[in-house]
């Protein structure tokens, strides 16, 4: 059953979908080691005449109980893809992470549908980093070919959210991610409790351990942004660092926070510890 509030957003959904009324946003995410712009988040938006701004933990959900998760992931992927080949030519050199409904991993050709993509856009798997939360419907650990597929290509696997909801240690010993992001429930008082940076600290030790590159999310200040690279953390966002950008804005964001970056690491060296260097080999 379908209340009237959501069928009269489905419709709109639907119809904004259909007529490229969506569009991509995009948050960098930085290397806590030298500042690099490491990958940058595809979020969608949709800013409907009508119903104004939509947020995606309204319409996603909605799109993946009515059959329309398909179609977003394909355009939002789609779109992603060609807008790296356009920071490409403009001389960006950035990854993607791209969210993926549970839903999607249920189709057995996904990996190979993904890498059609990949190639027919001219853009190198090993560029591409899928985002997954567990999904209510069923375990990731049920994906287990079809995420080892996406390895196999070259395709990177982020685990989303870890530490809330569904997310488990068991997932992660067992299925082939390549990085663990930790949700920004823990970031966000990390540096007033002593228990949530307790928490923290684990989780990127536990990525350490199982040689997982791990990304803290939610950084909205700068104190949280230097307790995580004492912590020793590879990689952060948040709206500290940059809010998600429209695509032309990522070249300007990247020129201001070189400068940004330039004047923390001055005031880190006289006050912090060195800044610690993450492994090199992890995607
Ligand atoms: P997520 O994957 O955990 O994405 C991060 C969310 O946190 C984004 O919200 C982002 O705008 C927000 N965020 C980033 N930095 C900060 C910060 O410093 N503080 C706070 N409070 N929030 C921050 P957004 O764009 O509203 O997306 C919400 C969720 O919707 C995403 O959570 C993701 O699960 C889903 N989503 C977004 N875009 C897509 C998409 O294209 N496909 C799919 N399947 N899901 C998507
Ligand atoms: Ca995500
Ligand atoms: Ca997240």
């Amino acid at each position: 059953m379908i209340n009237q509030a959501d069928l009269g957003l489905l419709d709109g959904f639907e119809r904004a979908l259909i007529n490229h009324r969506l569009n991509m946003v995009y948050q960098p995410k930085i290397a806590l080691a030298d500042g690099q712009l490491k990958r940058v988040e595809a979020l969608v938006r949709w800013d409907d005449p009508k119903l104004g701004k939509v947020p995606p933990s309204r319409f996603v959900p909605l799109a993946e109980r009515h059959g329309l998760i398909d179609q977003l992931t394909q355009w939002g992927l789609r779109t992603t893809l060609r807008q790296w080949i356009e920071w490409r030519d403009q001389g960006v050199d950035t990854c993607i992470a791209f969210n993926i409904s549970a839903l999607s991993l249920e189709q057995l050709d996904f990996p190979d549908l993904v890498e059609r993509m990949c190639r027919a856009l001219d853009v190198p798997t090993d560029r591409l980093v899928l985002e997954l939360t567990e999904g209510s419907t069923q375990p990731l650990i049920k994906l287990m070919d079809t995420l080892t597929r996406f390895r196999i290509k070259g395709i990177g696997l982020a685990m989303d959210d870890f530490g809330v909801g569904y997310s488990t240690l068991m997932q992660l010993r067992q299925l082939p991610f390549t990085e663990l992001k930790i949700d920004r429930f823990f970031v966000d008082d990390a540096v007033t409790s002593a228990d949530s940076r307790a928490i923290v600290a684990s989780i990127i030790q536990l990525a350490r351990s199982l040689d997982l590159s791990v990304t803290a999310e939610g950084v909205e200040t700068e104190a949280q942004l230097h307790l995580l690279c004492d912590l020793g953390c590879d990689v952060a966002q948040g709206y500290w660092i940059a809010e998600p950008l429209e695509p032309e804005l990522l070249g300007q964001w990247q020129s201001d926070w070189a400068k940004r970056w330039a004047a923390l690491s001055k005031g880190r060296g006289r006050t912090s510890r060195p800044v610690p260097v993450a492994a090199g080999s992890r995607n």
